[in-house]
């Protein structure tokens, strides 16, 4: 990575807005925004139900990968472990998917051709991480069996990669390590001093954890550009960033109680703190848990969530509710009359005004101990985002602040709300990743044009001299990232490696 910073062409890249639950590889992998695309978080409502549905199958992409637009151009192509894809019915080169991956259960391991997956497993093992699932009551031996695996992943993969890379001279080739991820989500307190649940005598391989992954996954990186010649070219892309969970997602429905949004009668102590609710623990937590478990059956998600949660939580009453599953961003639907099946709010002039005051409310709160704002900004998502899927989006996406952990709220209206904070993660995603470029026709030092997620995809089609399509919401930044005097269209021994 130091090579690529000091002598590539580097440039932030701009992330999809408050979808990083799920928009950011869909985006990527299509150049649509998420109202297009339709994946903006993992469970999402189910148009016209109360029923919650896991969006982020990979079959549920409504165009293909970018790379199958090479594919049947001609190109050679080779990819490794995309996130959220699925296996290409045909392709010209070979896929593999979720040989190790984060998101495993978002399309059963398989490749293609079908035999290959056979074949790598049997070269080189599992992957040693079955389910990115640690629990907070994990011993110290247990994260410690976590990071060597994480590890023992990282070095499996580059194998695994160097022996993919190695079969043919392809025109691109595109592998993916998520133990970056992973690590990120489970070691963050162990990193992080000022994290709540940070402890000072943990072990040494704990606090550096997240750097030990790193770090061999750099090592990987240089393995794999050993492989490639001079001439060709290396697109490195972190997705997006990783940083302490802090967030008061835990918190919204129980204001929207307080705020008589449920249709229930209010807790009787109205100033009181609010008992932390174990139904939320009960249910928040093993889907959590269960996020990563191969074959995990989206209708069996959202029965068993609402199994327990219709009887106590009875959308069909509420004004408005907290969509579950949405952290670092969270959402909160309108039960809007026509749209919901048993819609309680007017739209239009009714709609309006319970938007406006709960805005209003949610800009108002403060952080109980520090008297600190907790919430950023709070937007509509047609300020953000136009396509087919925007009805399905929550009626408000509420971006709280992320600088410190947030366990209890207070307002002159609302008086004071507190829940224990009840993810087992410390690490959560934040906004904005890195792309660096290292090869003949890429540019040095750093790229000042603006580079969004959406804008990959296009400029690797621009670069192979294929067509973009039209349904591109994304530009091609090669203008910026290429060298304009050497640019020479479809060269047979450009390869891509975007680890
Ligand atoms: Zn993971
Ligand atoms: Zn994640």
């Amino acid at each position: 990575m130091a090579r690529l910073l000091a002598s590539g062409a580097v440039a932030p890249i701009v992330t999809p807005e408050a979808v990083l639950e799920g928009g950011v590889w869909p985006t990527f992998l299509t150049s649509q925004s998420p109202a297009t695309h339709g994946m903006f978080a993992y469970q999402q409502l189910k148009r016209g139900t109360y029923d919650l549905e896991v969006a982020l199958h990979a079959d549920r992409l409504p165009v293909p990968p970018f790379w199958e637009h090479l594919s049947r151009a001609g190109k050679r192509v080779t990819i490794i472990d995309a996130p959220f894809a699925r296996t290409a019915k045909r392709l010209n080169g070979m896929q593999v998917t979720n040989w190790g991956a984060h998101d495993a259960w978002s399309w059963a391991r398989s490749s293609y051709p079908a035999s290959l997956i056979d074949d790598l497993v049997r070269r080189f093992g599992d992957h040693p991480v079955p389910s990115c699932n640690l629990g907070r009551k994990c011993t110290a031996a247990e994260y410690q069996r976590f990071r060597e695996q994480l590890i023992e992943g990282v070095r499996r993969k580059t194998a695994l990669l160097r022996h993919c890379l190695e079969l043919e001279d392809w025109d691109l080739f595109l592998g993916v390590f998520s133990e970056s991820h992973c690590v990120g989500h489970h070691f963050w307190h162990f990193l992080d001093p000022g994290h709540p649940r940070h402890d000072p005598s943990a072990a040494q391989e704990l606090a550096t954890a997240i750097l030990d992954v790193y770090r061999e996954i750099d090592t990987g990186v240089a393995a794999l550009l050993e492989h490639v010649g001079a001439d060709s070219h290396a697109l490195v892309m972190l997705s997006h960033g990783m940083g302490p969970f802090y967030a008061g997602a835990h918190l919204l429905q129980p204001v929207l109680d307080r705020l008589g949004m449920s249709g229930m009668v209010p807790s009787a102590s109205d100033s009181s703190v609010v008992e932390q609710s174990t139904w939320k623990l009960r249910h928040l937590v093993p889907a959590r848990v269960r996020r990563h478990v191969k074959g995990w059956l989206p209708r069996l998600a959202s029965a068993l969530w609402r199994q327990t949660h219709h009887e106590v939580r009875p959308w069909e009453r509420a004004r408005a509710f907290a969509v579950p599953e949405h952290y670092m961003t969270s959402g909160i639907r309108i039960n809007l009359r026509g749209r919901e099946p048993a819609g309680t709010v007017e739209p239009g002039a009714e709609h309006e005004a319970l938007c406006r005051e709960l805005t209003e409310v949610l800009l108002s709160l403060e952080d109980a101990e520090t008297g600190r704002k907790v919430v950023q900004w709070v937007a509509r998502p047609a300020e953000l985002y136009q396509g087919p899927h925007l009805a399905d989006f929550p009626d408000l996406l509420v971006e709280w602040e992320h600088s410190f952990p947030i366990r209890a709220v207070r307002s002159p209206r609302i008086g004071t709300v507190a829940e224990d904070f009840p993810f087992e993660r410390s690490g959560d995603h934040r906004s904005n990743g890195l792309l660096a470029g290292l090869g003949p026709r890429f540019q040095s030092g750093e790229i000042k044009n603006e580079v969004r997620t959406e804008d990959i995809a296009p400029t690797v089609l621009e670069f192979f001299g294929v067509p973009i399509p039209s349904h591109y919401e994304g530009r091609s930044v090669g203008g910026a990232l290429f060298n304009g005097a050497s640019v020479r269209h479809s060269s047979p021994n450009t390869r891509a490696a975007f680890p």
